[in-house]
């Protein structure tokens, strides 16, 4: 795993998590100090800096598949909220990525653009990874349902039922090195469980993609969206704690603010 570490980067690095400690919402004037690659183009690119060392198939052909996957969800009409959405939001980011985020469902800005976590909680999100040392180019974000419920209500039983499977084999093809379930209903659906975030955050748990496979590193942590309407130091703490042990184990570098 590449740990070639620049100045620029670790300047941002600094800057991303003093901004997030204290407070600051504003979206990075200059995002992408480092050239931006768009997210369709990242996949090929199987020799970057953070690339997955433990999967097997290459980035390209894993590429190939995630889009199949794409295709058939903006097709699906499996569950009700087929017929509501105005875009289906399968995921995006890079084919092999380390680090695979998934949340909970599109809202009403990845639900008009087809993408997601591009609202104000994306913002977040952006903004925390980021803080980690990484572009939202480095990750693969997704959810656990891939079209909007309306009105952002919770995801349904039988609506989780249906779309897991698309989740499921996105999963399986990118075979992260450690998955973040952002909120309660992603970290409940991945890991099974009744309990709260409260209780699941800050440690890591493990995720089955299937037989005589290795299990994936689970972490949960809360959703950039309650992050939002909870901004208190102290849970913004949590979340750092949470993020700096995913960094920790990808053996990847810590911010220094993140040590304290
Ligand atoms: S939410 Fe999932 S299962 Fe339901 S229609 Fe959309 S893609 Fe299909």
């Amino acid at each position: 795993m590449g740990k070639n570490v620049d100045i620029t980067k670790v300047v941002r690095q600094h800057a991303d998590m003093e901004n997030f400690f204290t407070g600051g919402f504003a979206v990075r004037g200059q995002r992408g100090r480092r050239e931006q690659i768009e997210i369709s183009e990242v996949a090929d690119n199987v020799t970057g800096e953070f690339e997955n060392n433990q999967n097997d198939k290459p980035a390209g052909d894993i590429k190939i598949e995630l889009e199949k996957i794409a295709d058939e969800v903006r097709c699906c009409r499996k569950c009700g909220l087929g017929s509501l959405r105005t875009n289906a939001v399968p995921g995006e980011g890079k084919a092999n990525a380390q680090i695979v985020f998934v949340g909970e469902g599109p809202g009403a800005d990845e639900d008009a653009q087809g993408r997601p976590f591009v609202g104000r909680a994306g913002k977040l999100l952006d903004k925390i990874i980021t803080g980690c040392g990484l572009n939202r180019s480095d990750v693969f974000i997704c959810n656990i349902l891939k079209c909007r419920p309306p009105g952002n209500r919770d995801p349904g039983a039988e609506e989780i039922i249906s779309c897991l499977p698309y989740l499921q084999r996105q999963i399986e093809l990118i075979n992260p090195d450690v998955i973040v379930a952002l909120g309660a209903h992603a970290a409940r659906t991945l890991l099974d469980t009744n309990k709260s975030i409260g209780q699941l955050r800050g440690q890591f748990h493990e995720y089955y993609t299937g037989i005589g496979r290795a299990a994936i590193k689970l972490m949960a942590t809360y959703h950039p969206a309650y992050l939002l309407r909870n901004y208190s130091q102290d849970n913004r703490r949590k979340v750092w704690e949470d993020m700096k042990k995913v960094l920790a184990e990808l053996d990847l570098p810590i911010p220094e603010r993140g040590k304290k």
